[in-house]
């Protein structure tokens, strides 16, 4: 299978700039190394009716293409059961029935690092974990062998962060995005991860999950987000920050993209963008913008 880059929204929403920037810069890292280029539509959690339609639009409008039809995560949750039935053969799983009040509240292990799961349910008895089922339903835990894990990333370099007995499928029945993104960049041959850099944290869970499964790890390229001027990401309230949003205040959607690139150091068209594209020039800060004032300068 030739290897494959991608671009994966949750449609949850619009996509705003910050979402097209990432997505522009998913499909540069992937064109400009001969890789396929895939949409993904993470619709597990969080999906919006009508949301995938105006999103994927909106990528074919700033002149991103992909070579295969999309996917939806909802369409493959055998795919994930499958996955977690292998870990559970394995022994890699177990129940938890934490609930998250319990998990703030349970003494964590000494020397455990800040944030990790306490491991209250890695070890109980089967008569008490008879007793626990009874009260609640479970959510399904990786029996982690590791408690941090290294991965290396284009923009990062070397980058070592928590591994815990993260949930894999939660308690609703829901698979955790931690392990439908690993099955899914697998199955799809997707061995380059180019996502926004608030995901930099959950990289070595997945890259560990990964190696676990047998599967290679990708080659991960974790992008600046685009803050707002108070430090934060871009959110509806800042104005006009999608494609929509700008048309109706005058900004054709080839403005938008041009100013995308622009901030990236990148010629205004995509071509050109592409025969220009090299990530070790690539910013490594966020992209902070003022909305109200980018719509009246953007170029
Ligand atoms: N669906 C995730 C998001 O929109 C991205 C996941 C990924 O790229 O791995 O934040």
């Amino acid at each position: 299978m030739m290897p494959a880059g991608r671009f994966a929204p949750s449609p949850s929403g619009e996509l705003h700039l910050g979402n097209l920037r990432t997505a522009l810069l998913a499909w540069l890292f992937a064109r400009s190394t001969g890789r396929r280029f895939l949409v993904r539509v993470e619709d597990l959690d969080r999906a919006r009716a009508g949301a995938e339609v105006v999103q994927l639009r909106d990528l074919a409008t700033i002149g991103i293409d992909w070579d295969e039809p999309v996917v939806r995560q909802s369409e493959r949750t055998e795919l994930y059961e499958d996955a977690l039935r292998a870990l559970a053969a394995a022994g890699l799983t177990y129940e938890c029935y934490c609930t998250r009040r319990e998990i703030q509240e349970a003494p964590s292990a000494p020397h455990a690092p800040q944030g990790a799961y306490p491991g209250t349910c890695r070890n109980l008895t089967e008569a008490e974990r008879e007793r626990r089922r009874a009260e609640r339903p479970a959510a399904i835990r990786l029996r982690a062998g590791v408690s941090e894990w290294p991965v290396t990333d284009v923009l990062h370099g070397a980058y070592t962060g928590l591994v815990d007995d993260f949930v894999l499928r939660r308690n609703d029945g829901v698979v955790a995005y931690n392990l439908a993104v690993v099955v899914d960049d697998a199955v799809q041959g997707v061995d380059q991860v180019v996502r926004g850099d608030d995901l930099l944290p959950s990289t070595p869970r997945q890259a560990y999950l990964a190696g676990l499964m047998g599967y290679g790890v990708p080659e991960y390229a974790h992008v600046p987000l685009v803050l707002n001027r108070a430090g934060r990401r871009l959110a509806k309230r800042d104005g006009a920050v999608t494609l929509p949003a700008l048309a109706a205040e005058g900004i054709p959607a080839e403005r938008a993209t041009a100013s995308l690139l622009a901030s990236l150091g990148l010629p205004p068209t995509l071509p050109d963008a592409l025969a220009a594209f090299s990530p070790a020039a690539l910013p490594r800060d966020p992209w902070v913008i003022d909305p109200s004032r980018w719509t009246a300068t953007a170029s």
